[in-house]
């Protein structure tokens, strides 16, 4: 693959050693970042920082933006979206490429995240018609109310590495057509993916005369916290880690901003004795090991009934045995490496934590090195029967490490399915219909998600994702996640020749 002629074709340019953001309002005296591929261990690019003075320009330039973008009626914001999603079309493949190379997911799921770029988009030209209000029934003669919804500013989005362009146009999109102005911080683990994706959503502004402050992009570490504390964005949608979630969640309240966050999971499938078993080991071997494990809604833990659980050990093993692991643009391999190497250390440290807490691993684990492994990221996707409680049962490891738990009865699952403090997606694999009711209903699964004879990953757009307790309580995408992107305002009109008041109280003059 030619890294450099995909990033031309995608505007970013080599600057003598730094690259070109595309943003003039970047200033040259702020920090770099290296970019590095997980694939092969090699600087991609160098990508420049955004100081403080490249702070408070892009908020003035956010801000004016604002005041035009928020009176351009919903359905012509509607129309820009729907040539961002055009132009995305056009640059699928190089931009799809772009994410697999830096990001280290297989080509097939960088391809995927820019699609669920373009199908987001068609959804919001859809919503810009759809903004809908509720009209009431005064209980007043001769009044009229109604509710009514509108934007609120500016959306501050701060994203994660694992999906580096789909989670911002998650937000973007429908924030846009809400009549919001979007200012992006991506990880600094990802930065030409979010360079590239400015650079595409510039050139659609441009192309309509619309003023750039629309769409923003800030990079570097420094720029979150500055975001978290900044009263001019009223909301902040935060995709990341429960630890740093907590940390923005508490600075974005205390200054009564609101927030919409998406933080980690701890994905379960229960595996009944009623289960179509060869669909199981598809849904739970693709969710354990896409994207390296790496997946908010990974699977995690396997909750097997213990009628079948040696046959589904043994055909996991046989299973986690053909596995490929390699070079995620090979489209033959299944599985890619890990973010960097401090994500390898943080697999190995899991490993070695679940050992001393009693885990049994039935497919050990490992760093691969050699040739083909020379990044240092590739790991053996691994499979440990453990005990729910365990501390590292607990926690969401960003790894392909797989832990299977046994149980009798399907209230027992679900009790442990539940028993973590995570609350994002879970899945049930049966054919029975008392049990698949019985994990939907309130009695069952208390996750955001929760499927019946499909794995714990890959969401659609048209539902509403997001999770409960530590996974933040967030929802973005389909469904009325856009409300959450306007401030309600309820009007009550009288046309009457009196003032009657509320609830019938007389106040005569
Ligand atoms: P992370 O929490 O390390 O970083 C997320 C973002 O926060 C990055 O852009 C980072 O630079 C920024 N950040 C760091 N410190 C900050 C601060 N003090 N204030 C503001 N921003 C700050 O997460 P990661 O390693 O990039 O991503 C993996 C995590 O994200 C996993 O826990 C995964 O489950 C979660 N995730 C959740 C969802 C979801 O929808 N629930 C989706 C994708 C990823």
């Amino acid at each position: 693959m030619d890294i450099t002629a995909i990033l031309t074709r995608l505007g970013i340019q080599k600057l003598n050693s730094g690259t070109s953001t595309g943003q003039q309002w970047l200033t040259t005296e702020g920090k770099t970042i290296d970019s590095y591929s997980p694939v092969n261990g090699k600087l991609i690019a160098t990508v420049q920082t955004s100081d403080e003075a490249a702070y408070e320009t892009v908020m003035k330039k956010a801000e004016e933006a604002f005041l035009f973008w928020r009176s351009v009626p919903a359905p012509k914001r509607g129309e820009i979206v729907r040539q961002f999603g055009d132009a995305l079309r056009e640059q699928k493949e190089d931009l799809g490429a772009l994410v697999s190379f830096e990001m280290g997911k297989s080509l097939q799921e960088g391809l995927g995240e820019v699609q669920e770029m373009i199908d987001i988009c068609d959804f919001a030209v859809g919503l810009s018609r759809q903004l809908y209000g509720l009209t009431m029934h005064s209980e007043r003669p001769n009044h009229r109310m109604y509710e009514q919804w509108h934007p609120m500013g500016i959306v501050g989005i701060i994203s994660a590495f694992n999906f580096p362009v789909a989670v911002w146009s998650w937000n973007t999109a429908l924030a846009w057509v809400c009549g919001n102005v979007c200012v992006w911080k991506p990880s600094s683990k990802t930065p030409l993916c979010a360079v590239a994706c400015q650079h595409v959503i510039t050139k659609v502004l441009k192309a309509n005369d619309m003023p750039e402050g629309i769409s923003s992009l800030l990079i570097g570490n420094a720029v979150g916290d500055r975001i978290n504390n900044d009263k001019r964005i009223p909301l902040v949608s935060f995709t990341g880690s429960t630890r740093i979630g907590r940390i923005v969640s508490a600075a974005v309240a205390t200054r009564f901003g609101r927030s919409i966050l998406e933080l980690g999971g701890n994905n379960a499938i229960i595996i009944s004795k009623d289960a179509d078993l060869n669909m199981s080991i598809i849904g739970a071997v693709f969710g354990a090991v896409g994207t390296a494990g790496q997946r908010c809604t990974s699977t995690r833990r396997l909750i097997i009934h213990e009628d079948i659980y040696e046959e589904f050990k043994n055909k996991l093993v046989h299973a986690y045995g053909q596995l490929r692991i390699g070079d995620p643009l090979d489209q033959h391999n299944h599985v890619g490496p890990l973010i960097d190497k401090a994500a390898a250390d943080m697999y190995v440290q899991a490993i070695e934590k679940g050992k001393k807490e009693g885990a049994k691993f039935v497919v050990e684990g490992g760093v691969l090195n050699g040739e083909n492994y020379s990044s240092g990221c590739y790991v053996k996707p691994c499979i440990a029967e453990v005990e729910n409680h365990y501390e590292i049962v607990q926690e969401e490891t960003f790894a392909p490490i797989l832990y299977l738990i046994k149980y009798k009865t399907l209230d027992q699952a679900i009790a442990i399915q539940n028993d973590v403090p995570q609350g994002l997606s879970s899945a049930i694999m049966t054919l029975n219909l008392r049990e698949a009711e019985q994990f939907l209903s309130a009695a069952g699964s208390d996750c955001g998600i929760a499927n019946v004879n499909i794995g714990t990953s890959g969401a659609e757009i048209g539902g509403a994702f997001g999770g409960e307790k530590e996974t933040g309580g967030g929802r973005e995408s389909g469904s009325d996640a856009w409300k959450a992107y306007m401030r309600r305002q309820t009007n009550t009109i009288n046309y009457a020749d009196s003032l009657p008041l509320a609830q019938g109280i007389k106040f005569d003059l």
